[in-house]
This record gives structure tokens, sequence and C-alpha cells, in this order.
């Protein structure tokens, strides 16, 4: 049995998903998703699989991140979105466990796993804390990528094994002027005379994990004549002289800080240019595609813990004499957001394997992101109403899902913005520009 060699809390285990998100070594290897010990009862006479089926190493992933949510990150949810204050426990628990260097290379501290494993790690965690999950998202699936695939050796070395082991990373593109049209940025880089140092000047705006990073991915506009193509992006310590500014007062997702920060004459080693000059909006387009199918698994988790909180209220409560879940009136509201989260899951999963196959995704991810942000906002809403006047209280928890729900709808492109990327891709499939 495989859930035997996970030790009971997930703490103090930090080995265990090391070797538990070990890259898939072929499809064939992959496992039933529900039931670890009759995984081999469900394969396909046909070597095709559904998306249940995941990695025996993705399976152990799952089983050891939910003991770890719900016995380390459960009992400090409430107070966490109160004081709206990450615990700092949470952040060294999840370094611990080896779920800040999901994909990154055991050369260089982590674990080596699949993207999928990133996507069931921040799917488990919302399920508990949305606001744990997108800690985890950030770091992993933007930092530590951009690090991972456009990074020199030299920066990779000298910055991932930092980032596996506990120094958290924070990815600043937007600004207080550039949302939705991000590469309109004002933030400027010139290199300094003597051309050993790239100088920093602006700020940047909602930066999620500021507040604890000591790491930050950074874009600027070298060449505002070039447009987009005068972006770079830049590998920047908080000890190069980066100030963390106002830290917003949010509706959800509270215990994520989400910060200004601002870049006065910053002064960042020639070095630690990512990539090549002028190719920082490639990156940033790039990368937020594959984060975009995190958000999505984050949307998908805080649909079906919402979802779970929900329905257990309706078989404890009683009214006319009866448990209200045996109203019909309520089963099917119950289905109807049940087939939704499982449809939004499919995508996530699909845009995910899609991504690892190396095919074409950012269709998928765009409508995976966006299907997910309306399930997750449905289904919490639907859970507070289940719970009536208790849904509706703090105490319960369930309102919680709901604020954190909105925030799917915003960041990494807003729900319109994925509209855009959605429409365009398909006119261009049928053959319209
Ligand atoms: C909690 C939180 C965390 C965040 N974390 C990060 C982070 O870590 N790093 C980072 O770089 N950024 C981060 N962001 C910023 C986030 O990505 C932006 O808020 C988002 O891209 C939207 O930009 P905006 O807020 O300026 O809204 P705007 O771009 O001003 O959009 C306002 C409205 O106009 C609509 N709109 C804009 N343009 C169009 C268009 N062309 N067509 C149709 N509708 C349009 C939008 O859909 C939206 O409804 C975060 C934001 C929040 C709230």
């Amino acid at each position: 049995m495989l859930t035997r060699v996970l030790r009971p809390a997930a703490v103090s285990m930090r080995a265990v998903p090391r070797v538990a998100v070990a890259a898939p070594k072929r499809a064939g290897m992959r496992s039933f998703s529900s039931s670890v010990a009759r995984r081999d009862e469900f394969e396909s006479p046909f070597g095709i699989n559904s998306l249940y089926k995941v990695s025996e190493e993705e399976e152990m992933l799952r089983e050891a991140v939910r003991r770890f949510a719900e016995n380390e990150v459960k009992p400090k949810v409430e107070a966490m979105d109160e004081n709206e204050k990450m615990d700092p426990e949470v952040i060294k628990g999840l370094f611990e466990q080896g779920l800040m260097a999901i994909e990154t290379d055991p050369e260089l501290g982590g674990a080596g796993g699949s993207f999928m494993s990133a996507i069931i790690v921040i799917e488990e965690l919302a399920k508990v804390d949305p606001s744990v999950s997108v800690l985890c998202d950030v770091h992993n699936t933007l930092v530590n990528t951009v690090l991972r695939k456009y990074a020199n050796d030299d920066l990779r070395k000298r910055y991932m094994p930092r980032l596996s082991e506990g120094m958290l990373g924070s990815f600043c593109l937007s600004e207080p002027s550039s949302g939705s049209d991000a590469f309109a940025m004002k933030t400027t880089v010139k290199k300094s005379e003597d051309g050993k140092h790239y100088i920093i000047n602006g700020s940047k705006m909602w930066i999620t994990n500021s507040a604890e990073a000591e790491f930050f991915i950074v874009f600027a506009q070298g060449d505002a004549s070039k447009g987009y193509k005068g972006i770079s992006a830049f590998a920047v310590t908080k000890d190069m002289g980066v100030e963390i500014a106002k830290k917003e007062r949010k509706l959800g997702i509270r215990a994520s800080s989400t910060c200004t920060v601002n870049f006065d004459e910053v002064k960042v080693p020639v070095e630690n240019l990512i990539g090549e000059e002028g190719k920082g909006y490639k990156i940033a387009i790039e990368i937020l595609n594959e984060g975009r199918v995190g958000i999505g698994a984050q949307m998908v988790g805080l649909a079906q813990g919402a979802f779970e909180r929900g329905v257990r209220h309706t078989f404890e409560r009683e009214q006319f004499g009866r448990q209200i879940a045996k109203f019909q009136g309520m089963q099917f509201q119950m289905a109807q957001v049940a087939t939704e989260i499982e449809a939004a899951r499919n995508m996530v999963y699909n845009a995910a394997r899609l991504k690892e196959e190396g095919r074409p995704f950012t269709k998928q991810a765009a409508m995976a992101k966006l299907f997910a942000s309306q399930v997750a906002e449905r289904a919490a809403g639907k859970a507070i109403e289940w719970a009536g006047g208790q849904g509706f209280t703090r105490e319960q928890g369930i309102e919680k899902y709901w604020r954190d729900s909105k925030i799917g709808a915003i960041y990494e492109g807003t729900s319109n913005i994925q509209l855009n990327t959605i429409f365009n891709l398909t006119a261009r499939e049928l053959g319209h520009q």
C-alpha cells in the first residue's frame, strides 16, 4: 500500500514528497486517482487513459498534501484570514514538505516533478485555504518556472537552491497604471555607466507574496521606443534595495500578502538579466499561460472545498422533520454544482497534460481559468445558501470561500482578457483573422 509509505501528519516528511513528485517515467505508469490500492484495475485496454489517471508519484503527493493541509494549515486558516497575515509556520512547512520546488531539478534542491504535480498541490491546498494555495502557486508556477525555463546555468545555480530551501519569491509585472495592458509599464531599466549593473526605477503594484519574499522576478522597460520589445526580466533580491510599501486590505485571500513594491535606483548585476534583453514580454506571456492553469487548479480546489462544507451541512441540518439534503430542490442544486466542478477539473487537468505533452495549450488554459473561476464563485455562493444563516456567518468559514473566489476572475489576466484570448484563437482556428 502506497499510503503506508506516508507518515500520518505529513510533517517532517520532507523526503516523502521529494520522492513522491518525481516525474512520471511514461504515460502507461499513471494510476487511478481515487483509489491507490486498486489502480491497476482501471487501466484502459487501449492504452489511452482518462484524466483521472495520474502517476503513482502524483497520487502519493496528493495524499501527502491533503494531510499537510488538513493537519497543519486548517487549524490556522481562520486566524490567518482575520489577521490578514500568513503564519510563518505555514510557509516553513511548505518548504519543509518540498512543496516549493515541485518541478525544480533535484540537483538544485527540487523534486523534479511534473507540471501536473504542481497542479495537484495547488488544488489540494486551495480546498483548505486558497491563500496558502496562491502563495505556493506563484512561487512554483511563476517564479521557479521563469528561472527553470529562461535563466542561464549561473542564475539557476545561484538562486534555485535557495528558492527550494526557504527563500520565497514574487512575480512583479503589474503597475498602478498597467494591469491588463501589462506591457504599458512605466518601470524603467538602464545600464550603469561602467556597464556592470542594470538600474531599475519604478513601482509594481498588487504583488503576491511580497511582504514575505526575498526574491523578485521584475519586468522593466529599457527602451520605450521599442514598445513591448524594450521589456526585459531580472532576478532581483530584496537586499539590492527593494522596498516593500503599502500592503493592500482585501475582500478575499486576505492571508496572502499583496503589496506595492518600489524600486528606487535599485542596482542589479548585469549577470541577473534573465534570458536576453528585450525578451521580457515573451517570458511574461509564456509564463502566464502556465500560471493560468495553476489559478484554474486553485479555483477547482476552492470550489470543491466549499462544496464539501455546504453538502455536509445539508446532511447535518434538519427542517420540517427531515435532513435538508432529502429535499429534491436541494439535491438538484448540489448535483448541478458537482457537475460544474467535474467539468472545470477536467478542463484544468487537460490543459496541464497538453502542456506536459508539449502541445499548444494557450486556449485551453484560458478556458480552464475562466470557467473554473466562474464555477468557484457559483459553488461557494451556493454553499453559503445551503448552510442558510450559518453559511453567512464568519465562524463557519464557508463565506470565506466566496470572498476568496472573486480573485479568480481578476489576477493572471481578468476574465475579459481570457475571453479575448479564447475568441482570437478560436477565430484563427476557423480560418478568420
Ligand atoms: C490579490 C491580487 C494579487 C495579484 N498578484 C499579482 C502578482 O503577484 N504579480 C503581478 O504582476 N500582478 C498581480 N496582480 C495584478 C493583476 O494581475 C491585475 O489586477 C489584473 O491583471 C487586472 O489589472 P487591473 O487591476 O489594472 O485591472 P484593469 O486592467 O484596469 O481592468 C479593469 C476592468 O477592465 C476590463 N478590461 C481591461 N482591458 C480590457 C479589454 N481590452 N477588453 C475588455 N475588457 C477589458 C478588465 O477585464 C476589468 O474588468 C494581483 C492582483 C490582485 C488583486
